[in-house]
């Protein structure tokens, strides 16, 4: 008993002890909102003698969820069958048991984007709407929006207006759900929307899990969204044990359809609700926390607060302007190094957080370079994204039209009317005349429209290679996305996940400017021998002693000793689009709020002077985030008072680090960490080649390649 009440705060404690009735516990970050949960679970199960199969506990994501599940674990010694999980995770098993009652089979299948795109083109041929006029990621992201709201097909135009286009829409929408129930699928959002549906339709199943499900607890609460929270609220009318805890300070999603109003109308919905605050913080240091507390304070929108902490006042919040972007990521993996050594940390102690994603490419390749293990949290590697994926297989075609994988993968992306088909019968012909399906296009046999659009294809290849020594690479790059309209389709889409794309592709090209500027062999093959460099260095084996990067809002929830906030300028974080919208900039201030309180003992804010955009180099000044902290909590880095030859230099812990530059002969075997053991056939200074024997003859960088002599 002693480890659940224990190690609590008088409210906490009655957070934990209050079992029955609706509850709501509001408060600031770090205050042990989420430990509260824990220990509530715990305490229902040990002291109240429930069974963990009466329990619903959910969490914001499945990482949460395991983590949850661990704690209480420790606790307890078991789980049993206790139910922590997403809203999306519990939904399905619900519907597994159940879904037939509303008219779909049970072993219904979930349509990922891929499968929801191929329907909606169906859709269109059937209503004879063109692609161009209703592109199909438009009206998915149309529709989403809808389901968000739990508008149906029949209400769409209620909604969003009569005029014609949302008419369609709304037609469209009525034919894709019709088609998923024909396919017996369900697309991400339908599975909530469905549980919904199962409950409102058949009220022994509603009643079975409102029996079942005695005490609901949800985390994260500020962040759920209408249907989400009608699940909740639906689950919880029975018994009324419903706990909620979040903090309207960090609602973050409102873009993604996510409603604050239900956490700040939770003693509306339940006028006999205990409301319990938390003040303290026991996450951060107090330079931090007030630091926090200033900046959120400038929300007008907001319930205030007052959080306090007893932990130590700390170390000044460092600030760094660095020259450009490429040197701001420098500054942080030398920091990193640095305090790795003098403080004894291990590199799971530091978190590098950015606003968007397109923002890793920079710390990714600096984290790569002196071989420093990293994860990226919430999103795939940068080199692993698939628009980067994308752009380098044309890269790679200019340069070897034999790349059959390569071209496999662009042949028809964007869309050229090229299927499946055509590649096989491509392919066909390539194993005919033994060469690759590049040069076999002439002679495949094809439909007469299949055919004019590959060799349009070829055309545009052949006319790059012809031009490209005469182009630099980034002028390549931007040709091959505006004349394959490949930027273009993505505009089309007006989604946050096609900006995202967008915004990487762009971050793509200030690569090849940063290549066009350093590196002495200009040519499209050095750019993509450098690429193949850094993104074949697979250090994310080493999971658990790996530098955390993710976004700001994937965040949320987690804590760190050491936390960057890099990229703290003007027109970055807060965001251009945010800058006219007031909604928009006390969202982003919020996100600046979650990002400070992940900290535990240090915080950097970085930002950088002049930031290459659309291959242009933008001056900025530094986030009015940064202003709204008061000056006695900050330092300028320059300023601190310890000498600057105390931070070892990024070069010298490389050469101590860096696999032994053992001298390699012809003839000698090495091991590599992914490709295995080859033989070295070739020595060239700090450049040897070996040959694998799965993947062939590799050429490797003795100071890069991640190998040793065996
Ligand atoms: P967020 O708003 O960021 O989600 P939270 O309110 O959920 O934060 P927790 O993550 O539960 O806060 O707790 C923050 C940190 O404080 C955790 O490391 C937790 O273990 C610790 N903590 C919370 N309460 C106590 C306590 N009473 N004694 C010691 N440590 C505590
Ligand atoms: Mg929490």
């Amino acid at each position: 008993m002693n480890n659940i009440l224990g190690n609590l705060n008088d409210k906490q404690r009655e957070a934990v002890m209050t079992t029955e009735g609706p509850l709501l516990i509001l408060a600031g970050a770090g205050s042990g909102k989420t430990r509260v949960l824990t220990h509530r679970i715990a305490y229902l199960i040990k002291e109240k003698k429930v069974s963990p199969s009466n329990i619903l506990a959910i969490t914001f994501t499945n990482k949460a969820a395991e983590e949850m599940k661990t704690r209480v674990e420790d606790l307890l010694g078991y789980i049993g069958d206790l139910w922590v999980s997403t809203f999306h995770s519990a939904c399905v098993r619900i519907l597994r048991r159940d879904i037939d009652k509303i008219g779909y089979d049970r072993n219904f299948v979930i349509f990922d984007t891929t499968d929801q795109k191929a329907l909606i083109q169906e859709c269109l041929k059937e209503l004879n709407l063109s692609e161009k006029q209703y592109p199909v990621k438009t009206v998915l992201n149309a529709i989403s929006s809808a389901k968000d709201k739990m508008v149906t097909p029949e209400e769409y135009i209620y909604v969003f207006g009569n005029e014609y286009r949302s008419k369609k829409i709304s037609e469209i929408y009525k034919l894709y759900q019709k088609k998923l129930k024909k396919n017996n699928a369900l697309d991400f959002d339908d599975i909530i929307i469905k549980t919904i549906e199962l409950f409102k339709e058949s009220p022994e199943v509603l009643d079975f899990y409102q029996r079942k499900f005695k005490y609901i607890m949800v985390d994260e609460y500020q962040d759920t969204n209408t249907p989400q929270y009608h699940f909740v609220n639906m689950l919880a009318q029975k018994y009324r044990n419903l706990c909620v805890v979040g903090d309207d300070d960090q609602s973050i999603y409102g873009w993604r359809g996510a409603d604050v109003k239900n956490i700040l109308n939770f003693e509306k919905d339940y006028p006999d609700a205990k409301v319990i605050k938390l003040e303290q913080n026991y996450r951060s240091t107090k330079t931090i926390l007030e630091a926090a507390n200033y900046v959120i304070d400038n929300n007008i929108r907001r319930k205030k607060k007052t959080l306090w902490t007893n932990n130590e006042q700390g170390e000044k919040i460092i600030l760094c302007e660095l020259d450009n972007e490429r040197e701001e990521a420098e500054f942080v993996i030398q920091e990193i190094i640095s305090l790795k050594e003098r403080e004894n940390r291990s590199f799971r102690d530091f978190a590098i957080l950015y606003r968007t994603n397109a923002q890793s490419r920079a710390f990714e390749e600096a984290l790569m370079r002196v071989r420093i293990p990293y994860k990226v949290v919430g999103a795939l590697r940068f080199y692993d994204r698939k628009e980067i994926k994308d752009i380098i297989a044309y890269l790679r075609i200019l340069v070897n039209p034999y790349d059959d994988i390569s071209f496999k993968r662009i042949i028809n992306v964007p869309k050229r009317g090229i299927g499946a088909a055509t590649i096989e019968a491509l392919e066909a012909t390539a194993l005919e005349k033994d060469t690759s399906l590049f040069f076999a296009i002439d002679d495949a046999k094809v439909s007469q429209r299949a055919k004019n659009s590959l060799l349009e294809f070829k055309e545009f290849i052949l006319e790059l290679i012809d031009k490209k020594d005469t182009m630099t690479v980034s002028e390549v790059i931007n040709y091959i996305l505006e004349e394959t309209g490949y930027v273009e389709e993505l505009e089309k889409e007006e989604s946050e996940q096609a900006e995202g794309r967008i915004e990487n592709l762009k971050e793509f090209l200030n690569a090849a400017y940063e290549f066009e500027e350093s590196s002495e062999d200009k040519s499209l093959e050095a750019f993509l021998a450098g690429i193949t460099l850094v993104s074949d260095i697979d250090l994310a084996g080493e999971i658990g002693e790996s530098v955390v990067l993710m976004t700001l809002h994937s965040a949320k929830g987690l804590e760190f000793p050491v936390v960057f906030m890099v990229g703290m300028e003007e027109g970055v974080f807060p965001s251009f689009k945010s800058f006219t919208d007031e909604y928009e900039l006390e969202e982003e201030r919020r996100l600046c709020y979650v990002g400070i309180t992940r900290s535990k003992e240090k915080l950097y804010m970085t930002y950088a002077r002049r930031r290459n955009l659309y291959g242009k180099s933008q001056y900025s000044s530094y986030s009015r985030f940064i202003s709204e902290i008061p000056e006695r909590f900050l330092v300028r880095y320059h300023e601190l008072s310890k000498p600057r030859e105390e931070y070892r230099s990024v070069s010298s812990y490389v050469e101590r680090k860096t696999y032994e530059k053992a001298q390699y002969n012809l003839g000698d075997k090495v091991e590599h960490k992914i490709w295995g053991i080859g033989t070295v056939v070739k020595v060239e200074g700090e450049e040897i080649t070996v040959a694998f024997p799965n993947v062939g003859i590799k050429k490797l960088d003795l100071k890069f390649a991640p190998i040793k002599a065996i």
